[in-house]
């Protein structure tokens, strides 16, 4: 993959694929993590003189211009963190963003309006993707890759727009790869995984593949249930996929041949509701009673969970380890967070809610090796698929 001093930009129009799909609440944007994430490339191209294009996407508007999806609260957050204006195109790839782009100079930097306003953005229909592509192609001379958390789709600004335009990957990708290698080549032990987060069905492809490198894999949040019950366990109200019971028996029944130390909780925070207030118990794992549900993991999971990170060399989190939103149920996702912080392995949290829940409960971001942007994608990359935007960077 060729990075970013690989290209010569001064002078010349550079189109920057970035990731600033962050959580809005009306125009305020509650948490700007990933737009903060992509300055360093975006002063990086700007201050060799290139012209800079971003583009991204914002939630899922499906192909139509929706207002309340609008980049323009980000353009103002992003001229605000780079210090600098970012001028903002009132389209996608049409006129208003070929005006944008040709009132450029060198060091500026313009943003287009929400990809997803275009159908061909995400369009199933090679032909439609690679004819929008073409017209974003058109708005510029060189490519940039910088989206980590949209790498994992198949989409024109992803993957058919760098084989139009000469390209590199920028350095959130570069950092990204990086990091992820580590996970999955001559990975450091013992290697510990916790995983947890809502649902067990999201997280099959990555539990299947770690089984065959991790030493232990730790399970809270809300798809323990599932393997509680599948272990013959009742779990009241608890979250429960029953259509995974039989995938997730496989699960035990392969850690147990290869060895790998897979603990689940062994006991929880047992609530009457699924609610901040709800009154709780605190219950063995394997006697919830049949009214209640489990919102978090309790203090003799914290304890054992944190002694098998004690000795770990790496460390991959995915998944709150309960309802965080809920204060009183944040206590063992703190807990993890901070068994991570104090050990001295290489610590990497993925996963779009756990990171949110990091700085949510005040922890120091920098008390871990690398926090990614990319949930979905990270994800994807660990259960050993080929992910389309990195592909095309590729070649
Ligand atoms: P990430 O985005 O980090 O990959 P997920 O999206 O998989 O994480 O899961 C996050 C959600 O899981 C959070 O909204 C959290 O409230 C929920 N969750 C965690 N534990 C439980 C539980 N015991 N019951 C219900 N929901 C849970
Ligand atoms: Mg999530």
């Amino acid at each position: 993959m060729r990075n970013l001093d690989d290209l010569d930009v001064k002078g010349r129009r550079v189109l920057v694929r970035a990731d600033l799909n962050v959580p809005l609440d009306g125009e305020t944007i509650t948490d700007d993590g990933r737009i903060r994430a992509s300055l360093p490339t975006l002063r990086a191209l700007a201050g060799n003189g290139a012209k800079v294009i971003v583009c991204a996407h914002l939630g899922r508007p499906k192909g139509e211009v929706k207002p309340e999806f609008s980049l323009r609260p980000v353009a103002r957050r992003l001229g605000e963190l780079l210090g600098q204006d970012v001028a903002f195109a009132s389209d996608v790839a049409g006129d208003g963003a070929r005006a944008t782009v040709e009132g450029l100079q060198e060091g500026q930097v313009a943003l287009l309006e929400n990809l997803r306003f275009e159908p061909g953005e995400t369009a199933k229909d090679d032909a439609e993707r690679r004819a929008f592509a073409e017209r974003l192609a058109g708005l510029a001379e060189l490519y940039v890759g910088d989206g980590f958390g949209a790498v994992h789709r198949k989409h024109a600004s992803v993957y058919d727009v760098p084989a139009l335009l000469p390209h590199a990957a920028g350095g959130l990708i570069a950092a990204e790869v990086d990091v992820l290698r580590k996970l999955t080549e001559d990975t450091e032990r013992p290697y510990v995984v916790v995983l947890g987060g809502a649902k067990v069905s999201d997280k099959l492809g990555v539990i299947a593949n770690l089984l065959t490198r991790v030493d232990r894999l730790l399970i809270g949040g809300g798809m323990a249930y599932t393997f509680l019950k599948a272990q013959g366990h009742e779990v009241g109200g608890s979250l429960l996929q029953e259509d995974q019971l039989d995938q997730v028996r496989g699960f035990l029944a392969e850690a147990a041949e290869r060895g790998v130390d897979l603990v689940l909780p062994v006991d929880v925070l047992a609530a009457t509701d699924f609610a901040a207030d709800a009154a709780f118990d605190v219950v063995p794992a394997d006697a919830i009673p049949a009214d209640r549900q489990g919102l978090d993991i309790g203090p003799r999971t914290r304890e054992l969970f944190a002694g098998k990170l004690a000795d770990a060399r790496t460390v991959f989190w995915n998944g709150p380890m309960g309802v965080f939103e809920f204060d009183a149920f944040a206590g063992g996702t703190r807990a993890v967070a901070e068994a991570l912080i104090s050990s001295d392995a290489f610590t990497v949290v993925g996963g779009g809610d756990s990171a949110a829940a990091v700085r949510r409960l005040g922890l120091p971001e920098d008390g871990f090796s690398h926090i990614s942007t990319g949930g979905g994608a990270s994800l994807e990359y660990l259960e050993g698929k080929t992910l389309p935007g990195l592909a095309a960077l590729e070649d």
